[in-house]
């Protein structure tokens, strides 16, 4: 990310200073140009290795989606997708019949 891409998303200003975080933990800016806080790149936030192994547990804990939201702090679309994609990867080799290789 670099700095000058940043500008403010009302006004288009580069003019700003940090404010403090939000109650997820982003940076939180404030514009000195025309005051509106605003966060940077709010929805591309990146889920990391730690949450993700934590929300693997969770899981395994048949924990329902909504509670794995408040614990982790993930979207619900992001957990959704997660999900879908990991239970679309996961080989279902328990109720089938191993096939024979080679011969
Ligand atoms: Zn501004």
């Amino acid at each position: 990310m670099s700095a000058a891409a940043l500008t403010c998303p009302r006004c288009q200003s580069t003019s700003f200073v940090k404010n403090g975080r939000t109650h997820n933990g982003r940076q939180n800016f404030r514009c000195k140009a025309c005051g509106k806080q605003f966060v940077l790149n709010p929805t591309k936030k990146v889920i990391g290795q730690d949450t993700r192994e934590l929300i693997d547990k969770l899981l395994l804990e048949k924990l329902l989606l909504a509670g794995i939201v408040r614990v982790t702090g993930v979207s619900e679309g992001w957990l959704q997708t997660y999900v879908n994609t990991k239970y679309d990867t996961i080989p279902k080799q328990v109720d089938v019949w191993p096939k024979k290789r080679g011969t």
